[in-house]
């Protein structure tokens, strides 16, 4: 396998000339934060770490255009510095903003949609080097599919944003009972700007956090009790459960319902991004389905009777998390008010037993997987539940005809091209 990271879009384009002479496929990695094996190739690897520059920030419209590999932290910084924000984020902010784009990385919301929502410009460059600017009224048909491409469709160089004005948010978390929780949950969504909640396997516990935008100034905490909530509650109570559950398996459902009930009331007010993602410190490997979300309730039941009936050891809650419908093709979202349920198990506990069993729930309900995440289905399960397939792949077809940009990954989701 080989390697290149060029630092200019001129670079790029001689790798893509260079890869195309020699019939070499090419995968963009970014930091390697899917789950799935997206970006494994064998044949070209590229990196664009170096194209990671704000190009141009416009605060009466607010927009910033910036280049494709920067990492979200380093954006939401620069942003903040410019008193603009993104509107909605994911858990963690440690992927570059093309590789969170490419997999529909999503946050929680009913009225801010996953973080390709809010692109309004791309520039692309196809396997062939030509150079595509694109938006909503300029190659609209590749704009419409290029903002969740799974890499497939070229290397995207540049992203334009629509922001909204930096903001702080004020969160609460704590924890119900299960069943209190997801009678709740529709109101709960509809109330609140961000409502993520976490149902813990073996218990009738689900913490839900809710958040919203405020005027509050920032609650200064003092260092403990900002690692105590940011760090220590979802990250070691979990690490040891993990680890004490490897040891001792038959364990894990006792100690988790300890862990459970060990859930307390925690609240905060600080900058947008700083509420939307937290350090996760321990390794674990996940599935994530989107579904619709009128399903969620009756489809987290199913999960919870799967792993009491098959005696499962899940050491990770269940995460639920809410987006509306979007137009992007590919998008997990796409043409749906969507619920998304994330099961998950730590690094090393066996996870296939589980994620086949939940995987055939979700197909019930039509089901579409996190492209970022583990799962087990292929472009023929897949196609249906896309109302835009066929307009993603001809898309697809016209911009990588050779087949450039495929990899194993691609080959089994997405099918041959054409
Ligand atoms: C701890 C953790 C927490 C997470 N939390 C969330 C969450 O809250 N919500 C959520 O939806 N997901 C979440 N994810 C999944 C994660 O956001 C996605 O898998 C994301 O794609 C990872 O970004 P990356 O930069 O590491 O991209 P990679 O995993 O390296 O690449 C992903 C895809 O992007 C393509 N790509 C990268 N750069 C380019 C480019 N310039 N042009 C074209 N294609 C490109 C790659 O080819 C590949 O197809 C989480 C993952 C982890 C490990």
């Amino acid at each position: 396998m080989a390697v290149d990271a060029p630092t200019s879009v001129l670079e790029l384009r001689e790798v893509l000339g260079s890869a195309a002479r020699s019939g070499q496929t090419v995968r963009v990695a970014a930091t390697g934060h899917s789950f799935s094996d997206i970006v494994c190739t064998d044949s070209r690897m590229l990196r664009l770490e170096a194209l990671d520059r704000i190009v141009e920030v416009d605060r009466e419209a607010m927009t910033a255009t910036v280049e494709a590999g920067i990492r979200l932290f380093t954006l939401n910084d620069e942003l903040g510095r410019r008193g603009l924000a993104l509107s909605n984020l994911g858990d963690i902010d440690q992927q570059t903003l093309a590789g969170a784009l490419s997999t529909g990385t999503h946050g929680t919301a009913v009225r801010f949609g996953p973080i390709a929502s809010a692109v309004i410009g791309l520039e692309l460059v196809t396997a062939s080097g030509e150079v595509i600017t694109c938006s909503a009224s300029e190659e609209p048909e590749i704009f419409a599919c290029a903002r969740v491409g799974l890499g497939a469709l070229g290397v995207i160089t540049k992203v334009t944003l629509q922001c909204e004005p930096a903001f702080r948010m004020h969160t609460i978390e704590e924890p119900f009972a299960f069943d209190e929780a997801l009678t709740d949950w529709p109101a709960t969504i509809a109330e609140h700007d961000h409502v993520d909640a976490y149902w813990f396997p073996h218990s009738d516990v689900i913490t839900v956090k809710r958040s919203n935008r405020t005027d509050r100034p920032i609650r200064v905490k003092s260092r403990y009790k900002q690692w105590r909530d940011d760090v220590l509650i979802g990250n070691y109570a979990f690490g040891a459960l993990a680890a004490y559950g490897r040891r001792r398996p038959s364990q894990v459902p006792a100690v988790a319902r300890r862990v459970a009930s060990g859930m307390g009331r925690v609240e905060k007010v600080d900058v947008s991004y700083r509420v939307f993602c937290t350090p996760r410190l321990i390794r674990f490997v996940e599935m994530e389905y989107a579904l619709p979300r009128a399903e969620m309730a009756a489809t987290l039941r199913r999960i919870r009777e799967l792993i009491e009936t098959e005696r499962l050891q899940v050491d990770f809650p269940v995460e639920i998390r809410a987006l509306p419908a979007d137009d992007i093709p590919m998008s997990m979202a796409h043409g749906r008010e969507t619920a998304f349920l994330a099961v998950h198990v730590s690094t090393g506990t066996p996870y296939e037993r589980y994620f086949r069993g939940v995987e055939a729930i979700m197909d019930e309900v039509a089901g579409r997987p996190h492209w970022g995440k583990m799962h087990y289905q292929t472009a023929e399960t897949l196609a249906p539940r896309y109302t835009e397939w066929d307009r993603f792949q001809a898309v697809r077809a016209t911009l990588d005809p050779h087949g450039r940009f495929r990899n194993a990954y691609t080959d089994r989701v997405l099918g041959p091209i054409g």
